[in-house]
């Protein structure tokens, strides 16, 4: 038996989540891997499946947790050992395949990224999908040419999961940052991180005019609706936007102003789906750019059990950073 985060379906639609006890014949038959989590991570997503807030589990019962990191058990894959350290992100873990906000999981050896040289379990669940899509983006930004001497790049979502490890990665390749939040208090935690500049986000996120002032080399936007409407008509001639999140809201109330008079460019950054080759890019990035006392500031730990209390706050957007749990604990 191992314990696991279990949800279930009530009569009414809404989601019953519990912490409860597994056994192996419970697992998914699908999956050639069987693996130990040692360390799991909450993620907006991992919220939005815990509350049942939006429909994100598409199969019942389900174990959630889109991340996980541990050691292989038993592998049926070629690619794979008993032993072998691993991380995982995403490709509909904790959404149609049960995933690793337990003790155990049966994943595809497929979809398993070797750990990168110098991480620990815990240091990748730390960095977890919103650190790894933050990488994403940042990748998106310098391969589209942004450059630190175009000149300011803003974060938006700045003090949450993907906003946090963004700046700090931004900042870290030398980019002045400008971190837009909704928690001012957070402003020395942001300039810990490498902030040069920190702003309400209440500056973005009412209705705007499709042109604005120049003002941004390079976006990357965790927060979607007019936050991303308004933080595209405010890129300078030429430059780029990495678009990933919703926090705001899923619309996207701009115009084509920004595209066809300033050569705007909007890049939709998806982590669920990457292809294998682009994620243990964005781990070596990682691994060599995040340095341990970085992910320290952005990081707090907690237990299996208190997985099921920090769901709504991540959706209230109340975390600062990033949650790592102990799945021992
Ligand atoms: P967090 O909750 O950790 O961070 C989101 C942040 O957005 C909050 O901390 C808050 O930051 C800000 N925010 C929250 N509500 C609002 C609001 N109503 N208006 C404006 N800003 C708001 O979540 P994550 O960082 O884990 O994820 C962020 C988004 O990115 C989510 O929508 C998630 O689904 C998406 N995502 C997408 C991925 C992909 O593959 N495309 C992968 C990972 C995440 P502050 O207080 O500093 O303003």
């Amino acid at each position: 038996m191992f314990r696991a985060i279990l949800l279930n379906k009530n009569d009414d639609g809404s989601t019953r989540a519990e912490l409860t006890q597994l056994d192996d014949a419970q697992l998914p038959a699908e999956g050639d891997v069987t693996v130990a989590v040692e360390y799991s991570t909450i993620n907006y997503k991992d919220g939005l499946a815990i509350t049942g807030k939006s429909p994100v589990v598409r199969k019942w019962p389900m174990v959630p947790g889109i991340d996980g990191a541990g050691k292989v058990i038993a592998s049926s894959n070629t690619n794979w050992k008993a032993g072998d350290h691993f991380l995982l992100n995403g490709w509909g873990v904790g959404e149609g395949h049960m995933g690793c906000l337990a003790e155990r999981a049966k994943l595809k050896g497929d979809w398993l990224i070797p750990m990168p040289h110098g991480m620990t379990s815990r240091t990748a669940m730390a960095i977890g999908t919103a650190g790894y899509t933050a990488m994403l983006c940042a990748m998106a930004l310098a391969e589209n040419g942004v450059k630190p001497e175009h000149g300011e790049v803003l974060v938006t979502g700045a003090s949450g999961g993907v906003g946090s490890v963004a700046v700090a990665i931004l900042a870290a390749r030398g980019y002045r940052v400008v971190a837009s939040t909704g928690k001012t208090a957070e402003a020395d935690y942001l300039k810990s991180l490498g902030a040069t500049d920190v702003m309400d986000r209440a500056d973005l996120s009412a209705p705007g005019k499709p042109l604005q002032k120049e003002r941004w080399a390079g976006v990357v936007d965790s927060v979607g609706s007019h936050t991303l409407a308004n933080a595209v008509a405010q890129v300078r001639y030429g430059g780029t936007v990495a678009a990933c999140g919703l926090a705001q809201g899923m619309d996207f109330p701009a115009s084509v102003a920004p595209f066809i008079l300033r050569g705007v460019k909007l890049i939709g950054v998806d982590s669920v789906m990457a292809p294998i080759d682009r994620r243990v890019a964005a781990w070596s990035n990682l691994a060599s750019e995040i340095k341990p006392d970085t992910l320290e500031k952005i990081t707090q730990q907690i237990s299996l059990a208190d997985a099921l209390a920090w769901a709504p706050k991540i959706l209230a957007g109340e975390v600062r950073g990033r949650l790592v749990v102990d799945v021992k604990a």
